[in-house]
């Protein structure tokens, strides 16, 4: 095809769970991608399971077994994805374009054997490189990769972000994420009405809001974007609406709390210093990361489920094994609720006013980075997200 020459630029578009959830938006995303490459562009187009999936195939897996085998769950968990490429390849081909999809094992997404939490440690992109070269639209099922085992592995709940970055990252491509909605927020618009669309962050205050909660973009694609200097471009699917842009020269920022979030199933593990090698090396074994960890006379480690309501294996076995380790009065439970910003940390009176907000619901209080977060009781987390949204994001932008 004549304008495929090999100057054309690549562009990577991820597409989420919520774009592909059905057949009519199955061919809005078909369209997108015919649009793109009729401006030109090769498209490399990264696509989740279709809406639930994931989560149905894991309850699906814990119907059938108590203790579903862990490679076996990443084998059921990656068809979701195997779906949803097959459907969106069809339909581009339906647009009139050349479309061919493929696994991530095709794609050369190579990763260590963690299990349900799999790193990428490589990305060796010959085949996509060698379908775009033909003129073909590639279509890639995320949240995939395979180990230097050859066993198929799932990079972690969110993980397509992470796919569609690390294949921009290897095809020096632009890296687009579409989901539902057009750009990243100062709060998760469904809860706070007022939030503003934030036009351009950093990697650091994008990567702590991810971790704060903020599940637009999924926090591990934010730190390999962030380690490889790659742009990322937040946008909704189907329209030409606003965008946020997260990349490295992003103008140092004016409000200082950037937003607002919220993280539901947190658990604070306290424990005398003494037994902290113990809570420590049962976090590791299931593989958990820890939101913050405290050390002092008492050592504490945050931890929090990747989604809120879905099953997730080894946070409750982990929970589990930590509660008997600790004994119940050791893990206090509740929903986080955080301010992330540039001011946590330089601006003087700023927790004072964070918990004076917060005064009137108790909880635990801590600052991480740029992040200042209270551990509440989680009927109270989206009352809180509101009035610190309010003080801290409206009022400071009013002032
Ligand atoms: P996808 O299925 O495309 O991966 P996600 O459901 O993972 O999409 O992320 C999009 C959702 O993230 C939105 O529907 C929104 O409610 C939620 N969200 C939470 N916090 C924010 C925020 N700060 N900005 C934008 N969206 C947010
Ligand atoms: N389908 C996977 C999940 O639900 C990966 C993704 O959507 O990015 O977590
Ligand atoms: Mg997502």
């Amino acid at each position: 095809m004549a304008e495929m020459a090999a100057a054309a630029a690549t562009v990577v578009q991820k597409y989420g769970g919520s774009s592909v959830a059905d057949v009519a938006k199955i061919h809005t995303v078909a369209e997108q991608i015919a649009a793109t490459r009729r401006a030109g562009k090769r498209v490399v187009a990264v696509v989740s399971a279709m809406g639930k999936t994931t989560d149905q195939l894991m309850k699906l897996a814990h119907e059938v077994s108590a203790a579903p085998d862990r490679r076996e769950l990443d084998m059921l968990l990656t068809a979701g994805e195997r779906i949803a490429m097959a459907l969106v390849a069809m339909a581009v081909r339906d647009q009139g374009f050349p479309a061919t999809s493929l696994t991530g094992s095709q794609c050369g997404i190579l990763t260590n054997d963690a299990p349900g939490g799999a790193r990428i440690v490589e990305v060796r992109p010959f085949r996509v490189q060698d379908a775009l070269d033909q003129g073909q639209v590639v279509i890639v099922a995320g949240f995939q990769g395979t180990s230097w085992r050859r066993e198929v592995t799932t990079l972690g709940r969110g993980g397509s972000d992470t796919t569609a970055v690390a294949l921009a990252a290897a095809l020096g491509a632009d890296c687009e994420i579409y989901s539902d909605v057009d750009g990243i927020y100062s709060a998760d618009p469904r809860t706070v009405p007022d939030a503003r669309r934030l036009d351009h962050l950093s990697h650091d205050e994008t990567l702590a809001l991810a971790r704060a909660g903020a599940k637009v973009l999924a926090a591990d694609a934010v730190a390999y974007a962030r380690l490889h200097g790659i742009a990322l471009y937040a946008r909704k699917t189907g329209t030409a609406a606003g965008e946020s842009v997260v990349r490295v020269d992003a103008p140092s920022l004016r409000p200082w709390v950037v937003g607002v979030a919220q993280r539901p199933s947190a658990v604070l593990v306290q424990v005398p210093a003494a037994q902290a090698a113990q809570v420590q090396s049962i976090v590791a074994a299931f593989g958990l990361v820890p939101v913050t960890e405290l050390a002092g006379a008492t050592y504490g480690v945050l931890l929090a489920r990747d989604v809120a309501d879905a099953v997730d294996p080894a946070f409750d076995q982990a929970l589990a094994q930590l509660t008997a380790a600790v004994g119940p009065q050791g893990l206090q439970r509740g929903t986080l609720v955080s301010i992330v910003g540039p001011a946590v940390g330089r601006e003087p009176g700023l927790s004072q006013q964070f918990a004076q907000l917060l005064g009137h619901w108790t909880g635990t209080w801590l600052a991480h980075g740029l992040t200042l977060s209270a551990l509440l009781a989680p009927e109270h987390a989206d009352a809180a997200v509101r009035l610190l949204h309010r003080h801290f994001v409206v009022g400071e932008v009013a002032a």
